[in-house]
C-alpha cells in the first residue's frame, strides 16, 4: 500500500513524503479512498494511529481541487476537538500541508485554529479576511459566531475528533448549537477512541450509511 494507490493529488504526495510520511497507517489507508469519493466515515482510531492526517490530506486534496477562478475564501470545512491542545496541534498539521500543497502557483488555503482560554479579539482579527477550514473547540466557535467573526451556512465537511473526549467534556449541547448552524448537505466523518453508547448515538444521528473503519 502506498499513498499514491490512495488517489492523493501529486502536490500532497510530495508534502506527505516531505513530512516522512513513507507509507499510510491503516486509518489512512481505510479513510482516504472513502472520504474522496465522499462518503460519511465513522473510525474507531487511537491517538497515534494518523487519524489526523487520515482526513486532513482527503479534504485538503477536495479543496484545492474548487475552481480558482474568483475564488472567495468561505469556510468550507470544519474540525472540531475537545482541547486547545488538539486545536493547535490539528491546526499545525492542515497549515503545513496547505502550505507545501500550493506550491508558488495557487493560493494558499487559509486555516485557523480557535479555542478558548485566550483572548477571542486576535482570533476574530485573524478571521476577518475569511477562512477555508477552521479547527475549533466547540465552545470557543460559538463564541467567535456571536461576535460575527464567523457564519457556517456554506460548511460543506464535517470532522468530530476525538468525539468521546467532546461528550466526556460535557460538550454535547454546544455541539447540538453548532450541528443547527450547518447546512443539511455535508459530508460528516466521526473519529473516536471508544464508542460508549453515547458516541455510538451521536455517531447514529450524524451519519447517513458510513464506511466503518475498525482499526
Ligand atoms: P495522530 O494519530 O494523527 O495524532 O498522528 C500520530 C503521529 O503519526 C503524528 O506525529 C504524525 O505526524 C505521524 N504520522 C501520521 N501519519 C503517518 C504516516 N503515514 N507515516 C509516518 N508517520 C505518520
Amino acid at each position: 500500500m502506498s499513498f499514491a494507490s490512495l488517489g492523493l493529488s501529486p502536490a500532497l504526495l510530495h508534502a506527505t513524503r516531505e513530512l516522512g510520511f513513507s507509507t499510510p497507517t491503516p486509518v489512512q489507508a481505510e479513510a482516504i479512498p472513502a472520504i474522496l469519493r465522499g462518503a460519511d466515515v465513522q473510525a474507531q482510531a487511537q491517538t497515534g494511529s494518523g487519524k489526523t492526517a487520515a482526513y486532513a490530506l482527503p479534504m485538503l486534496h477536495g479543496l484545492a481541487s474548487l475552481p480558482m477562478g474568483g475564488y472567495r475564501r468561505q469556510l468550507r470545512a470544519l474540525i472540531l476537538v475537545p482541547t486547545r491542545e488538539l486545536a493547535l496541534q490539528v491546526g499545525e498539521l492542515l497549515q503545513d500541508l496547505a502550505a507545501r500543497q500550493a506550491g508558488s502557483a495557487r493560493q494558499v488555503l487559509k486555516v485557523q485554529a480557535l479555542y478558548g482560554g485566550v483572548s477571542i479579539n486576535p482570533q476574530l482579527l485573524a478571521l476577518r479576511g475569511g477562512a477555508d477550514l477552521v479547527v475549533a473547540t466547540p465552545g470557543r466557535l460559538l463564541d467567535v459566531i456571536e461576535h460575527n467573526g464567523l457564519q457556517l451556512d456554506q460548511v460543506r465537511q464535517l470532522v468530530l475528533d476525538e468525539a468521546d473526549r467532546l461528550l466526556d467534556l460535557g460538550f454535547a449541547e454546544e455541539l447540538d448549537r453548532v450541528l443547527k448552524q450547518l447546512p443539511v448537505k455535508r459530508q460528516n466523518l466521526l473519529f473516536s477512541a471508544t464508542f460508549p453508547s453515547a458516541v455510538q448515538g451521536l455517531a447514529d444521528a450524524l451519519l447517513r450509511e458510513p464506511v466503518q473503519i475498525r482499526i
